[in-house]
């Protein structure tokens, strides 16, 4: 069967969930056993959001192959359980960086270089290489932003050609909004009339409608949008606020979503989908025997979205402990010795996040500090692992001025320092340590109990590391290396073996975990918080 190409575009306003749409009807397809991925565009000029500021742009995902891409990746592997590649994001920066490295290269032969054809030609490349590997029987391109922006423009005359060219094996959903007055008790169709007139403009006809709302459509409703806007009746989809983004497959498919889009595409002898596993977790995630409390220690909680993969990993291995994850945000600037007691009292978990540079930074190792003494579980994931390093060195060891040479290039015991790797590098976007790498875990610790395995492959985004010289002093007092890489030597895994749980990783597990497949250390951390009384 030649690939098939959705695309999935956003009209009336941002953050409607496309990616949340692309990843469930993605997964429908792939419970009916069809192969699929998911590929997000986005129209900013940066090449990767890597030196984006998470407040700017929410959670940095980073694939396999090292990749730093929009979190959307994230749920599109959550939902999917399939990794993603640098194929799967694409930025207009990038777009641009091929064709003017091309220019200079002289490969458009004396011509006039321009947003259409080349621009244009480019980006359908991108959209190509994906189908072009025959992996896949269905390719879904996201194209991030609105309809209408300037930035979005060269995508959509992208898409409007792709159609052309590929006739009946590509097709457009698009997704608006349709609010709710109060006063006069009504939905209102116009602005995802507007909407599609927009796409029309630019020569794009969408198959098929999504319209998020907070109200269930009626048939008048549905009628009438279908009338303005050239889509057939049964093509206009209801997507109603869902309790869960988990729970937004069941309700596509309820609506038929999966089955119109097959029907359109020609794809005649696709099964019923198998959703089994799938309706088991939610469940579980439905129906919580018990609740606990974890904080999160971080310093971008005012905006969730920067620690994302965190976030859904605690849904997932609440799920599968049968526990509600009742996740408290606590910034870790706010965190000092005087109310340390106050605010981490009555949890009974504390996960320090990852993050970069010192704000916030003497909370996160206070945090570490609060659960070694008084028995918490502890999980510490990159930057925190490093805090709880910090905090070893200056209360165990001895050494007050331990820290990493990220904050304090000059302290006297650099216990986490820069990687000799990364020295001489001065450019800051992809250049920290990117993407899986093995690590060796030691029979007899936390680590191997957890995992069962000797070796596995984590996610890595840093540039600072475990200082080695140190390490045989942490290992006589009591903190262990239990994860280490096999080719470097890098530690990867620290715990305390006396203690309850305390365990934390220089790499990221939060980017693996997926619904049907929670990640491990998750799982440990929050049964372990469970079973506090
Ligand atoms: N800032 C630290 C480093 O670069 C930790 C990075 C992180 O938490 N992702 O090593």
């Amino acid at each position: 069967m030649n690939t098939r190409y959705i695309f999935v575009t956003g009209g009336v306003a941002s953050s409607l969930g496309k990616g949340i749409l692309a990843a469930s009807l993605a997964k429908l397809l792939q419970a009916r056993g069809l192969s699929v991925t998911i590929q997000k565009l986005d129209p900013y000029i940066n090449i990767d959001p890597d030196t984006l500021n998470p407040y700017e742009h929410g959670e940095c995902y980073v694939t396999v192959d090292g990749a730093v891409t929009d979190l959307d990746l994230g749920h599109y592997e959550r939902f999917l359980g399939e990794n993603t590649t640098q194929a799967n994001n694409v930025t207009t920066g990038r777009i641009y960086q091929s064709v003017i490295n091309k220019e200079r290269r002289g490969d458009y032969l004396g011509k006039t270089v321009q947003v259409i054809p080349h621009i244009t030609d480019e980006i359908k490349r991108h959209i190509k290489i994906l189908g072009n590997t025959k992996k896949y029987d269905v390719v879904i391109t996201e194209i991030g932003g609105t309809v209408g922006d300037i930035e979005s423009l060269p995508y959509v005359e992208a898409v409007r050609q792709l159609k052309w060219e590929l006739g009946k094996e590509c097709l457009c959903i698009h997704l608006t909004y349709v609010p709710y007055l109060a006063a006069s008790h009504e939905l209102k169709t116009k602005p995802t009339q507007h909407s599609v007139k927009f796409l029309l403009q630019s020569g794009v006809q969408p198959d098929v409608l999504v319209l998020r709302t907070e109200h269930n459509l009626n048939e008048d409703v549905r009628r009438k949008v279908a009338l303005f806007c050239n889509v057939e009746n049964g093509a206009v989809i209801q997507c109603i606020d869902a309790p869960t983004i988990y729970e937004v497959p069941l309700l596509m498919h309820e609506e038929g979503l999966d089955s119109v889009v097959l029907r359109k595409l020609d794809i005649l002898n696709a099964k019923e989908p198998d959703l089994k596993n799938w309706i088991s977790f939610l469940d579980k995630f439905k129906n919580p025997k018990k609740i606990v409390k974890i904080a999160l220690v971080g310093k971008y909680v005012e905006l969730p979205d920067a620690y994302k993969s965190i976030l859904e990993s605690f849904v997932h291995a609440g799920a599968a402990n049968e526990v509600k994850v009742d996740l408290h945000l606590l910034q870790s600037e706010n965190i000092n010795a005087d109310n340390v007691n106050d605010m981490l009292g009555d949890m009974k978990g504390i996960l320090v996040a990852p993050g970069f540079g010192d704000r916030g930074i003497e909370g996160k190792i206070l945090a570490a500090c609060y659960a070694r003494e008084h028995n918490v579980p502890f999980f510490g994931i990159c930057l925190g692992m490093q805090c709880a390093v910090i905090e070893f060195a200056r209360n165990v060891l001895g050494y007050k001025d331990a820290h990493s040479t990220e904050i304090n290039p000059k302290t006297g015991h650099n216990v986490v320092d820069l990687m000799e790797s990364q020295k001489n590098i001065t450019g800051m976007g992809g250049t920290m340590r990117l993407g899986a790498y093995p690590c060796n875990i030691k029979k007899d610790t936390l680590a191997y109990k957890i995992y069962g395995q000797e070796m596995i492959q984590e996610r890595h985004r840093h540039r600072y590391e475990f200082n080695n010289d140190y390490l045989k002093e942490f290992e006589d007092h009591g903190m262990i290396a239990s994860g280490v890489n096999p080719d470097n030597d890098l530690v990867e895994i620290v715990e305390i073996p006396k203690h309850r749980f305390f365990i934390a990783s220089q790499f990221h597990p939060e980017l693996q975990s997926t619904v049907l497949k929670p990640h491990k250390l998750f799982v440990a951390f929050v049964k372990a918080a469970s079973e506090m009384e």
